[in-house]
């Protein structure tokens, strides 16, 4: 039988090489959704070559794309916003939900598709930021089923052994030996750069990542070095492990995609290309392995791999992760909904690349919020992010 997907986000740079993956293996995977929010033509597109049987739209389009996808004699349910997302994550017919859609938005069909009990593969890391304990307790609660398709964490995924892939609590129990994870970082384009030629960094010069190809937010995440601090927070409810065992090591060549340190010495590391096909046809087709189409790597043209320590005064963001994860739940999400907002500002050209870490760190100390309870769901986080998001424009207002 074949698996139906949901990709959620299916627009953006995680949609196209999902559905790429998809597009080689008719037999083993159905289309059976799709989610669009800005590029409505792409969307168009990918309705007539896919032919999903349900499609999302922003709320406002959804009579006129319906009208064109029947004039192209095309029979697809349109639904639409936050609940068409809902509908779409929760819907019977569903196995897998891709979650690709980029920051907070993705949130509640993430947390939906838990609730509903389905196989959740997971790039929107800033649900986990947001929402860690709440998203962890859903995917058990429900039996669910959370692959990550982020690179790193789907590196360290595949380097844990089975027993620990399958409740990660088992990480705990001394027999396996896990004592560290390592992540993984480019340090992206402004690695050899100094703090002043990442002052005046233009949009495209920070949105050109050396190694990957992603959607802009991400990318200015890699430059600033916030997209691993957020990886370092969802490591932790991943991986149900403190900060403190969660090491960062620069590597500029993105071959090693992350690391797990063990009792007896060992250090088990995933190496592949640097392309996201590699994690999500994993997390596809795990406990099995499909080809994914991305290149073989070239092991005889690999000169050198390199190992840096990350310098947390250039890339503060890194370290305020660090520090959110510290103070708890409620600190993570403002962390999260300052720099959504701060990189939205600088890819307007509001604000300086690097007046996004300033911004997330004034923000963090400014804004207090009590510490969420054990209870506390996601109309409590919902509340705290838009409270954040509200005091970080006032600043970048005053900034700019
Ligand atoms: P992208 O910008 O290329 O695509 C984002 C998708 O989300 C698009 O389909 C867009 O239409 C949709 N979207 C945006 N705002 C929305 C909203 N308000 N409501 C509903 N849909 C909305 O981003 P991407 O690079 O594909 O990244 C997606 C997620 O995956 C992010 O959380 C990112 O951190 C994570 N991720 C990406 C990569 C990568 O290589 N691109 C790697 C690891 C993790
Ligand atoms: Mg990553």
């Amino acid at each position: 039988m074949t698996q139906r997907i949901a990709v959620l986000g299916a627009t953006g740079s995680i949609g196209d090489s999902t559905l790429a993956i998809l597009a080689d293996h008719p037999q083993d995977y159905t289309v059976y959704a799709l989610s669009g929010y800005q590029r409505l033509d792409k969307l168009f597109a990918l309705c007539q070559q896919f032919k999903p049987t349900r499609v999302c739209v922003p709320t406002k389009d959804v009579d006129s794309f319906a009208q064109r996808l029947s004039a192209a004699g095309l029979s697809i349910d349109v639904v639409g916003g936050k609940a068409g997302l809902i509908d779409i994550a929760t819907d019977v017919q569903t196995d897998t939900v891709v979650a690709a859609i980029v920051g907070a938005a993705g949130l509640p069909s993430t947390l939906a598709a838990a609730r509903a009990g389905k196989r959740i593969l997971l790039a929107n890391k800033e649900a986990l930021v947001m929402a860690g304990e709440v998203l962890i307790r859903a995917v058990k609660t429900h039996k669910a089923t959370l692959l990550p398709i982020d690179s790193e964490h789907n590196a360290i995924f595949q380097c844990l052994p089975a027993s620990i892939q399958q409740d990660h609590a088992q990480i705990h129990d001394v027999s396996h030996g896990v004592r560290k994870l390592w992540l993984t970082a480019s340090g992206g384009p402004f690695l050899n750069q100094t703090f002043e030629q990442m002052q005046r960094a233009s949009v495209a010069q920070a949105v050109k990542h050396p190694n990957w190809s992603m959607g802009q937010k991400i990318s200015v995440d890699s430059a600033t070095m916030m997209n691993k601090g957020l990886e370092l927070i969802e490591a932790c409810h991943l991986f149900d492990l403190p900060e403190d065992k969660i090491n960062v090591v620069m590597h500029p060549q993105s071959i090693i995609h992350s690391m797990v340190e063990y009792s007896d010495g060992s250090y088990l590391a995933q190496l592949g290309s640097p392309d996201m096909k590699t994690p999500i046809a994993h997390a596809l087709s795990y406990p099995n392995r499909i080809d994914s189409g991305s290149q073989p790597l070239d092991l005889f043209a690999l000169s050198a791999l390199e190992f840096i320590k990350p310098d947390l005064q250039k890339f503060a963001c890194l370290r305020l992760a660090r520090q959110a994860m510290q103070a708890g739940t409620q600190a993570t999400i403002v962390l999260n909904a300052a720099n959504e907002i701060a990189v939205a500002s600088f890819l307007d050209g509001q604000i300086r690349l690097t007046d996004i870490a300033d911004i997330n760190e004034r923000t963090l100390t400014q804004v207090s919020v009590s510490t969420l309870g054990r209870d506390a769901d996601i109309d409590d986080i919902l509340a705290i992010d838009t409270l954040a998001r509200r005091h970080t424009k006032m600043i970048v207002s005053k900034m700019a």
